[in-house]
């Protein structure tokens, strides 16, 4: 969708009640980091040079990330688990399921965001990931960002919101709260494994109400 097609229709959208708008890429291109690098090429950098995926033993393959390499939305999870690790693609197991829901409640489609994790080879026993190990890989996330200059980050549970915004602070306390990331605009919210593990109303109502103020924050982009 080009600009004047996204105004016209944030118009027609207005007139007819609608408070907020599928999001889908309306955004000036931005396909290389300032050294030159794409996607691709971070993502060769990566398998070859990772000091944590390279080193690591039992993972099947490295899960670098999907979606729009322009997306004004990226998504930050914590690392593959069990399926992903299969299909070297991210969120693709029961938590995918209900980040994709959670994706098309807010009016977009997979195929609209960037989906990447902190770490990008399968932890053992899918266990946390361990801060220094995000410290060796988080900076692919960190390059993968640079490339795709999101508008929004949503940062899916603690080790993503701890790396990503530079805190100890667990994510209860930073769910629904703006944080930066060199001038993005980054909102913290529950990981979707732990929404599925405490499926209760107040947690899908705070998950909801943190992915209304990343609507209504893409918004002021279109
Ligand atoms: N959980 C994550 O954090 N990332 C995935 O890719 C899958 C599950």
């Amino acid at each position: 969708m080009d600009k004047h097609t996204a105004q016209l229709h944030l118009e027609t959208s207005k007139l007819m009640g609608v408070d907020f708008l599928p999001i889908g890429g309306v955004k000036p291109p931005q396909t290389s980091t300032s050294s030159g690098s794409t996607l691709d090429d971070i993502r060769i950098d990566h398998d070859n040079n990772c000091p944590h995926c390279t080193t690591v033993t039992g993972h099947t393959q490295t899960v670098f990330g999907v979606g729009n390499p322009n997306a004004m939305l990226l998504f930050i999870g914590e690392a593959p688990g069990v399926e992903e690790d299969v299909q070297g693609i991210p969120f693709v197991g029961a938590a995918g399921k209900k980040l994709d829901q959670i994706i098309t409640a807010m009016g977009m489609k997979r195929e609209d965001v960037y989906i990447a994790n902190v770490l990008k080879s399968r932890p053992p026993d899918n266990r946390t990931p361990l801060p220094a190990e995000v410290e060796l890989c988080g900076v692919y996330v960190r390059k993968q960002i640079e490339c795709i200059q999101p508008n929004v980050i949503v940062t899916l549970g603690s080790p993503a919101t701890k790396y990503i915004l530079g805190t100890t602070t667990g994510i209860t306390k930073l769910r629904g709260t703006w944080g930066d990331y060199q001038g993005i605009s980054v909102m913290p919210t529950y990981h979707p494994a732990y929404l599925l593990r405490n499926y209760t109303k107040k947690t899908r109502q705070e998950v909801w109400s943190d992915m209304q103020m990343v609507q209504t924050k893409l918004s002021l982009f279109i």
